[in-house]
């Protein structure tokens, strides 16, 4: 594909239509916005349209879910260390390896990296149509050893959760396969002229392909409440006797170390989630 500077301005217009969507939705801070709008920019410049509009997919259904039933999380998240509006980290967790894919697939041109990113992608979305739904969830239990645990507790699961893990996960993958699909006939249709050169030439393959990226986003998504449970640090506020991700509790109390890695927070655990998506992906892509 042509990199060209109508296709960067076509990008940096798409982004800030996307950014400015999340912004005013109040999803993002004002470091989350920038953070996203460089994302979109990148994953437009290299990637092409149908990369930019699987991030959209990726972007507005979580953006829905976020806000579905808002008030009914709003005591729950007070344990999470950030809440609903996204900062620079959460922003990059998610998107920093969907941008690094298109970058690689525009250097190397070669489909792997479009699987990855897909994998990636799917897995960002299962985990957060995950979170946002099975916080909702009235008996989640820790994915290590089954114990009933607080709703929202890093590595809980629960029905509800895992399901719309898996119904995330597809979503993308499905949608992946139609753009693909779409992008591949209307590439093909000479009358396009200049706009030829702005299509991108690679098929992934259809039903096979959307278990691929179905299956890599729902085991992405188990990767991180595995990581959620495991090596995420955790705290503890000695006066409320409770467990947190915060390292200064809201009752205003100093928590200390309990579990896990101080310096793995949520954001380091989504960021190894979607690598585990990415490689997932690839891996199934080679042997199925
Ligand atoms: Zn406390």
């Amino acid at each position: 594909m042509a990199f060209s500077q109508l296709n960067a301005l076509l990008g940096l217009i798409a982004a800030l239509a996307l950014a400015l969507y999340a912004f005013t939705r109040q999803d993002l801070s004002s470091t989350g916005t920038l953070a996203a709008l460089f994302v979109g920019m990148v994953v437009f410049s290299f990637g092409g349209w149908t990369w930019f509009l699987l991030l959209v997919a990726f972007f507005v259904s979580s953006s829905w879910l976020t806000a579905y039933k808002e008030k009914d999380k709003t005591e729950v998240q007070k344990e999470f260390a950030k809440g609903g509006i996204r900062d620079f980290w959460q922003v990059m967790a998610n998107g920093s390896l969907p941008a690094l894919f298109a970058l690689l697939f525009f250097l190397r041109g070669e489909v792997i990296f479009f699987v990855a990113f897909v994998g990636a992608l799917a897995s960002a979305t299962a985990d957060t149509w995950a979170t946002e739904l099975g916080i909702l969830s009235e008996r989640p239990r820790m994915i290590t050893n089954g114990r009933s645990v607080a709703k929202g507790a890093s590595g809980a699961v629960s029905g509800i959760g895992l399901l719309a893990a898996l119904g995330g996960a597809t979503f993308i993958a499905l949608c992946a396969v139609g753009l693909n699909v779409f992008n591949n006939y209307i590439a093909d249709a000479q009358a396009l002229g200049i706009l030829r050169n702005y299509m991108v030439d690679l098929f992934v393959g259809g039903s096979r392909f959307v278990l691929v990226a179905a299956a890599a986003g729902f085991l992405g998504s188990l990767a991180d409440s595995f990581f959620g449970a495991t090596i995420q640090g955790m705290f503890w506020c000695p006066k409320c006797k409770k467990e947190t991700e915060r390292h200064k509790h809201r009752c205003g109390f100093e928590t200390h170390y309990y579990k896990g890695f101080t310096l793995v927070d949520n954001d380091v655990v989504n960021f190894l989630s979607a690598c585990f998506g990415a490689l997932t992906a690839i891996a199934l892509y080679e042997l199925l």
